[in-house]
């Protein structure tokens, strides 16, 4: 199947419109004519190779959300004329013991990536700055039908990748938890951690996003560029989730930490980070990261943000936009997440 799209040609290409192929539908399959797809920080990573490793030409996104158009003879839970969503994984091994958890994104011999990745016959896979995907009905997620597709979009990534971290370490009512970063993911944070009770602080490098941080649900919001701001936040969290997206100091964040807080690594600056242990020592603080979610609780978190009616603040774009969102991305001005709209591929 013929199929149009936008892709990255090497790490210094702007992204232009490009024509691939997608394999037939397989028994077990869906075909999802895809309606919005969101842009991750991830994809800027990746299209400019900057974790390394990344197979050009290259289409990405994985926060993709629309229309299930056919099904395998085998296809069980989709029916042609779902809304469907695809995130960041579309295959694993399905039997090691983190796959069994359904933690497939822990796979032992590593999962399929939505793009940029090898599925296991070898073909390369490309994401969904596109018209169609082609996905096993065992990565496909239900959408809750009350969310606004546009906005639910980037559930597929920012939100899970969010859910997951603050779901495991148990946040709730009475948790003062800190979100550093309001960007994609940060404002996704906002709203989760609000929805489970916690008390919610905004940590950002830009002001003009103070009055953002309470309409998103944040009770307090911190300049971190601002010692009068920060100083009040010495030993003050349970929590802090961190979603910058480039090199910054580690260890001031772990200064805002409560004895035992937990510094909960989600952005992934390809740069290393400087880590002074004695913020860890002196107050048996905790650092640990966390990488977006297994496909259960995906559909668990879906199920959640339907709830609650959580869905992203998003800019609406057109394909021929995606590089200037980039380079807005990357300077920290996106309220809160550009999201594609597919008929523009
Ligand atoms: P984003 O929308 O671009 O937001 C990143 C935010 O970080 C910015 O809005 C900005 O917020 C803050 N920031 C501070 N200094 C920055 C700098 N020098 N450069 C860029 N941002 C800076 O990105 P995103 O899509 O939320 O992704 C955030 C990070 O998470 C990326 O590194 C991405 O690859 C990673 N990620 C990880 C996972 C995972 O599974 N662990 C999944 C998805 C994404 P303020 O203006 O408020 O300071
Ligand atoms: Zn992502
Ligand atoms: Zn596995």
């Amino acid at each position: 199947m013929k199929i149009k799209g936008y892709a990255a040609q090497n790490a210094k290409s702007p992204l232009a419109p490009f024509s691939f192929d997608r394999r037939d539908v397989r028994p077990n399959d869906v075909l999802i004519e895809i309606l919005f797809s969101g842009i991750c920080h991830s994809d800027i990573h990746q299209a400019r190779d900057e974790w390394g490793g990344s197979i050009f030409p290259m289409v990405p996104g994985h926060e993709i959300l629309g229309r299930v158009k056919e099904v395998g003879s085998s296809v069980k839970n989709f029916k042609v004329g779902d809304i469907a969503g695809v995130g960041c994984l579309v295959d694993s091994c399905r039997v090691c013991g983190s796959c069994k958890e359904s933690l497939q994104q822990y796979c032992e011999t590593g999962m399929v990536g939505t793009y940029n990745g090898k599925e296991k016959d070898g073909a390369i896979t490309y994401g969904g700055y596109s018209t169609h995907i082609v996905v096993d009905e065992i990565f496909t997620l239900h959408i809750p039908k009350n969310l606004d597709p546009a906005g639910a979009a980037p559930l597929l990534c920012a939100g899970i990748t969010t859910y997951s971290p603050l779901k495991f370490v148990g946040v709730s009512k009475g948790h003062k938890v800190g979100v550093l970063g309001l960007g994609g993911l940060g404002h996704m944070a906002v709203k989760i951690a609000a929805s489970f009770g916690a008390d919610v602080t905004v940590l950002s490098g830009s002001k003009s996003k103070a009055d953002d941080a309470k309409k998103l649900g944040a009770n307090h919001f911190a300049l971190t560029s601002d010692s009068a701001d920060t100083a009040k936040l010495a030993n003050h969290f349970d929590f802090i989730l961190d979603t910058v997206a480039a090199k910054h100091d580690l260890n001031q964040a772990l200064g805002w930490l409560k004895r035992e807080g937990t510094l909960i690594m989600v952005g992934a600056s390809h740069q290393p980070l400087d880590l002074g242990v004695f913020g860890l020592i002196m107050k048996r603080r905790k650092i640990m990261g966390s990488l977006i979610g297994g496909i259960r609780e995906t559909q668990e978190m879906l199920d959640h943000c339907g709830k609650h009616n959580i869905t992203s603040d998003i800019e609406l774009i057109q394909a021929s936009q995606i590089n200037e969102a980039y380079e807005r991305m990357i300077h920290g001005k996106v309220k809160y997440r550009f999201v594609i709209d597919a008929k523009s591929f």
